[in-house]
């Protein structure tokens, strides 16, 4: 991709009602647009992280099982009624309209309801199950306060997945398996190594078992106790109660108080829902029962501003190269176009796109400090950098942009030296 072409440009102001440093960077990077408090547009470099974390939910989502549909965000009244969550003393985010002949809709917070009901046509028989499907979805919450830049939007993308079984046991093992491949997730995206698995209560969705997963960053809303050896937590009511805490077989003196924000949440609904909303099945022994049900939540933009809270640096943006929006950025500091390092520059462009490497060339005209300071703002995982000085030495510089570590190789060299360097990348 050339720069040039591209729609992206870094900003000196950011609004300023905008106080949290990951959308102040997205921001002057020109990833996040600011539409109002908790209402943020994605330009074209922040939907490449998006999609690539999505990327990686899907694969992993796909690994167990899952089949990706979208649901739609106007909602019935009626299904949320059967429930008793279209009351707002129950569900306090609702986004409420009326369609023009006055029907009262919702606006998607959550998908539990329309998505069971919709399954009451697919799924009668016990044939028909186990059944696992999810979306990538925008969500809108009518969120209190809106204090955390993209970690807590109004509106913004959630990947959900439902699961529909048979019975409890086979819940249970998805459940687990669930369990796994949400870890997975989490050390692909880069925050493995800080990410706890906590037993909580479910909150407005069920007394059922949950588990939240739950990220270090001092930009998070809550604060919990872990054990970094068996990576698993407690909420502050665990920590509180003797029987609570011996029952989560962790030791207090092994915990330690961290602020967290949660990234991603899941949840056991038993048939609660499905007797709510109908969805029985005939089993084996042709007996008709409940669909069990299980919701499985992960906040991908919420995971996108903690990424930018824990990485960043005080040059700007740092991706792990998981989500990086590209691998290697490209930055050509000619004088003008069509001199000698433009026309250098320009053949490692195409060299490395035969490669299939993904690459951002800024092929602009400009001052070299603009350009470096851009690209250090951008993050991405690999920068190339070719000035006169370089060429007269017959080197090329390239840096990872987290360590700043610098290797000059003679221009040979790049593909298999950027190779090498991606391997060690985090
Ligand atoms: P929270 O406790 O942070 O309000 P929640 O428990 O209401 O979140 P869930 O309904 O479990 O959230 O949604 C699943 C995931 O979606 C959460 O774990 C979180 O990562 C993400 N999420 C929830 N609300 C928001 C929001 N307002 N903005 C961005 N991500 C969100
Ligand atoms: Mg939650």
């Amino acid at each position: 991709m050339r720069q040039s072409k591209m729609f992206l440009k870094s900003r000196k102001e950011v609004p300023a009602d905008e106080v949290t440093k990951n959308a102040t960077l997205l921001i002057k990077a020109g990833f996040v647009y600011k539409e109002m408090p908790g209402v943020y547009a994605y330009l074209p470099m922040g939907i490449k992280v998006i999609e690539k974390i999505k990327k990686i939910a899907r694969e992993e989502m796909n690994a167990v099982g899952g089949n990706e549909l979208i649901m739609t965000i106007l909602q019935r009244k009626e299904l949320w009624q059967k429930t008793d969550r279209w009351n707002d003393k129950n569900v306090d985010v609702w986004f409420k309209t009326k369609l023009k002949n006055d029907t009262e809709v919702g606006l998607a917070w959550s998908h539990e309801e329309p998505i069971t009901e919709m399954m009451t046509q697919y799924v009668s028989s016990y044939r028909d199950l186990p059944l696992y499907v999810y979306q990538f979805q925008n969500k809108l919450r009518n969120e209190l306060r809106s204090k955390s830049g993209i970690m807590r939007g109004r509106e913004f993308i959630m990947k959900d997945l439902y699961s529909y079984t048979k019975s409890q046991e086979e819940h249970e093992i998805f459940y687990n398996q669930m369990i796994q491949a949400y870890l997975k997730f989490y050390k692909r995206v880069g925050v493995g190594d800080e990410t706890f698995v906590v037993a909580a209560s479910g909150g407005a969705f069920t007394k059922n078992i949950s588990h939240e997963f739950q990220t270090i960053t001092d930009a998070g809303e809550d604060i919990i106790f872990v054990d970094r050896k068996s990576m698993t937590g407690v909420n502050s009511e665990v920590i509180e109660d003797e029987n609570a805490l011996a029952k989560s077989g962790l030791q207090k003196e092994n915990l330690e108080q961290v602020k967290t924000s949660e990234v991603g949440n899941i949840f056991s609904f038993g048939s609660e829902k499905s007797e709510k909303l109908e969805l029985y099945f005939t089993d084996s022994d042709g007996q008709k029962k409940p669909v069990i049900l299980g919701s499985y939540g992960i906040g991908i933009t919420r995971i996108m501003g903690v990424l930018v809270e824990k990485f960043a640096d005080e040059k700007g943006l740092v991706w792990p190269k998981e989500v990086s929006p590209f691998a290697v950025h490209l930055v050509s500091l000619h004088k003008e176009k069509g001199d000698a390092v433009y026309t250098e520059a320009e053949n490692i462009y195409n060299e490395l796109q035969k490669e299939n490497i993904e690459i951002l060339f800024d092929d602009r005209d400009g001052s070299a400090g603009v350009k470096l300071n851009d690209a250090d703002l951008f993050g991405i995982t690999l920068q190339i950098v070719v000035g006169e000085k370089g060429l007269a030495n017959g080197e090329i510089e390239i840096k990872n942009r987290k360590t700043g570590e610098v290797v000059k190789v003679p221009k040979v060299q790049i593909y298999a030296t950027i190779k090498e360097l991606w391997q060690k990348a985090f």
